[in-house]
């Protein structure tokens, strides 16, 4: 048999563990070289090879897009389908599992899942419930709370509060919200994990099922699997299962959220007969980029130890750029992404990674006004968009009444006369029930307890989504969302919200139906379900990875964290500031700070070609003006590799506003420390000018509002 195009493009490291005989393996390996490349192969090499069937295998990556990109380069390389193969995220395959045993699992069929922010409106109704003020008992914290112990594998009668009250109170908490999700047939994220851990722990004929079949177990990214990740996989490898799995200690930076490093020696200790075997050739990174990010990570203590080279070429030196603020900041990206994409490189190649979700807004408005377009991977995504969750939350109660959070979210959206005390009385008559929502506000309707206009409001709303359900039953997928969004007076609702906004949200239902209509074609991913419960299971696990136009040639953004594992030519690395990044909970924290390096050193290590750092002197984030310092990261790079921009008339150069070898007057005869008024800000005074012509930008401290920079052939400014 001819395997030469799976072993051709490896290197012998990477050949050793593609074609390792049967056993369990380990690849420790620094970034970008090979790991994932070197599980794919594996899979189609036992496929081809060792004749494994597709079934057999399954493998573990860490994002849904990583999955399906894992999944296409294991058919090309195999030439044909393999369909009966599991490949998806820890989450993705929980999800069908339970999908395919909910009885076992003891959820109802059309269980839902809960994302974070469904999961924080749940914790606070539980409270609520139990009475306790949110100031002592913050939702955030509670929350924090619960999914720490899932992530631990602990139910709440295996938490020891140790005698302290205030875990004692924690541990309520969480009874109670776990008695909530399954009265309303919901779960969360860690539920989907721990449960499908208990399904088979508590399931020996389920587990000696899924033994037999899953003979080969593929994990990427292993280091940062938690403890009921790596139980999982312990369960389903027995004795006799043969585990293979990619990672890399340096590139541990889910720790705070329960991730343990420790499973790479754990892993080795557990499972019989590891073979461990080092890639150290980086295919990835220019070799400045790559001693770089080596002389940042070489910083931390505690590591494994690997050296990485590359036979590419020196390239060009890391670019530092100091900005005199955010905005300009941002300014500066887009200006070298312009340059980028003159001189013939695609949008697509450009990613630019900050640490904070809060730092994309101004990022992103660079991008808008200069025409460029970009797509924000997680964050504020499509499916997190307020209109479509409503949209969602509708579709959603149609499948199942007893989702409370759904029932929450729209029962009084659009507005129908349903009043905060009406709600109250509904919550209220729910928890002395020990009923979800939708059978309290029926009996509440029927009852007494409320004005009879109050209790009309409550019958229509039910009876709209009775009908709703009814109507839609035998219909197809986006006629389904058509009809829901209109007939649930949704978009109606929209309309009377005025000027873009509005039209935004409508655009934005529209493109909802648009994305069901394209979602029947995939029938792949139904899995057995209704179309109509795939899509909401779809919605709620994809969310984070915001899916919008991928047709066109795009900017990315995104946080570092959600860089692990891709590439880009050009990177940018925004907000190297001390406090942001590293952050600022880190900083007192020797742990916490090494593992914001490896952060760093991921971010980096995403760049193949290009590689820009930049920091601000002045920044508002969280709508608080601060003066910062540059990043210690910024310090700990070698020099050698390292060049620092400076620009006439721009950043570091030219701290002040007032030393800027800038004109002093502009076009309009508008000057320095002139009064001006601006339709929308007010009243301010001109603290700085810059740029000539369509490029002129004004700085201007407004009495109301701050200070702000204007592009001054938008800013209709007037003299006063
Ligand atoms: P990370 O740690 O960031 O997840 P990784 O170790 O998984 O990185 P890959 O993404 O598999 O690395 O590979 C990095 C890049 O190097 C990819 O573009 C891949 O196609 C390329 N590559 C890997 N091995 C080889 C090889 N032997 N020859 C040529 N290119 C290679
Ligand atoms: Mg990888």
């Amino acid at each position: 048999m001819d395997v030469s195009d799976l072993i051709d493009p490896l290197n012998e490291a990477q050949r050793e563990a593609v074609c390792a005989p049967a056993g369990n393996l380990l690849v420790l390996a620094g970034a970008g070289s090979g790991k994932t490349r070197v599980l794919t192969h594996r899979i189609a090499w036992l496929i081809r090879t060792e004749g494994v069937s597709p079934f057999g295998i399954l493998a573990v990556t860490f994002t849904n897009k990583a999955a399906r990109e894992m999944r296409g380069r294991i058919e090309s390389l195999l030439q044909m389908p393999a369909g009966g193969m599991w490949v998806g995220t820890f989450h993705g395959i929980a999800h069908r599992l339970l999908r395919q045993h909910w009885r076992e699992a003891d959820l109802p069929q059309s269980f839902q899942i809960l994302d974070s922010d469904d999961q924080y409106r749940m914790v606070r109704r539980v409270l609520r419930e139990l009475q306790l003020d949110e100031t002592n008992w913050p939702p955030r914290q509670a929350q924090w709370f619960i999914n720490g112990r899932k992530d631990e594998g602990l139910r709440p009668e295996h938490v020891d509060p140790q005698g302290n009250p205030v875990q004692m109170q924690l541990v309520r908490i969480y009874q109670a919200y776990e008695q909530a999700c399954q009265r309303g047939g919901v779960v969360d994220f860690a539920e989907l994990l721990l449960r499908a851990h208990e399904l088979w722990r508590d399931r020996p004929d389920l587990l000696a099922h899924y033994r037999e079949r899953f003979r080969h177990i593929l994990v990427d990214e292993f280091q940062d699997t938690n403890a009921i990740q790596y139980a999982w996989i312990r369960l389903l490898a027995g004795d006799s299962g043969q585990v293979f799995v990619v990672g890399d200690d340096d590139q541990s930076i889910y720790g705070w959220r329960g991730a343990r490093v420790e499973n790479i020696h754990q892993f080795r200790r557990d499972f019989p007969n590891v073979k461990l075997i080092r890639l150290e050739q980086n295919y990835r990174s220019t070799g400045t980029i790559l001693s770089a990010a080596n002389g940042i990570i070489a910083h931390n203590a505690d590591r494994l130890g690997k050296e990485l080279w590359t036979a590419g070429e020196k390239g060009d030196p890391v670019r530092i750029y100091g900005a005199f603020n955010e905005i300009e900041e941002a300014r500066f990206v887009v200006d070298r992404i312009r340059t980028w994409n003159r001189e013939g490189g695609a949008r697509s190649e450009v990613a630019i990674l900050y640490r904070s979700n809060a730092q994309s807004r101004v990022l992103e408005e660079a991008l808008m006004q200069a025409a460029v377009p970009y797509r924000v991977y997680g964050g504020l995504r499509f499916f997190d968009r307020a209109e479509i969750k409503d949209a969602l939350a509708y579709l959603r109660l149609i499948v199942n009444r007893g989702d409370d959070p759904s029932f929450e979210r729209v029962v009084n959206t659009p507005t129908r006369g349903i009043g905060d005390r009406t709600v109250q009385a509904i919550r209220e008559h729910a928890a002395a029930h020990q009923q979800p929502l939708w059978q309290a506000a029926m009996e509440v309707a029927e009852g007494t307890g409320l004005p009879a206009r109050a209790r009309n409001a409550v019958r229509a709303f039910l009876e709209l989504v009775e009908r709703l359900a009814e109507e839609t039953e035998m219909l197809e997928l986006h006629d389904t969302f058509e009809h829901a969004v209109t007939r649930s007076g949704l978009i109606e609702h929209c309309k009377k919200e005025k000027g873009e906004r509005g039209q935004a949200r409508i655009e934005n239902l529209e493109e909802l139906v648009n994305a069901a209509r394209q979602f029947e074609f995939d029938e792949e991913q139904h899995e057995g379900m209704s179309a109509l419960s795939a899509f909401l299971a779809h919605a709620a696990l994809e969310a984070g990875e915001g899916q919008a136009d991928e047709w066109e040639d795009s900017v990315q953004l995104m946080t570092l964290h959600s860089a692990k594992g891709l590439e880009f030519p050009l990177v940018f690395v925004c907000g190297m500031e001390e406090g942001l990044f590293p952050h600022r909970m880190s900083v007192e924290e020797p742990g916490r700070l090494e593992e914001e390096r490896r952060l760093c050193y991921v971010g980096m290590t995403r760049a193949m070609r290009q590689l820009y750092l930049t920091y601000a002197e002045v920044r508002r984030l969280y709508g608080k003006e601060n003066y910062t310092r540059p990043s210690r990261f910024l310090r700990e790079l070698p020099p050698e590799f390292v060049e620092e921009i400076r620009l006439r008339g721009m950043g570091a150069a030219m701290p002040s506003p007032s030393r800027r070898a800038e004109p002093t007057e502009t076009a309009d005869g508008l000057g320095l420390g002139q009064r001006v008024t601006h339709r929308k800000f007010g009243e301010g005074v001109i603290l700085a000018l810059e740029g000539q012509g369509a490029q002129a930008r004004v700085q201007v401290a407004f009495d109301d509002v701050g200070t702000k920079w204007l592009v001054l052939s938008y800013a209709n400014l007037e003299a006063v």
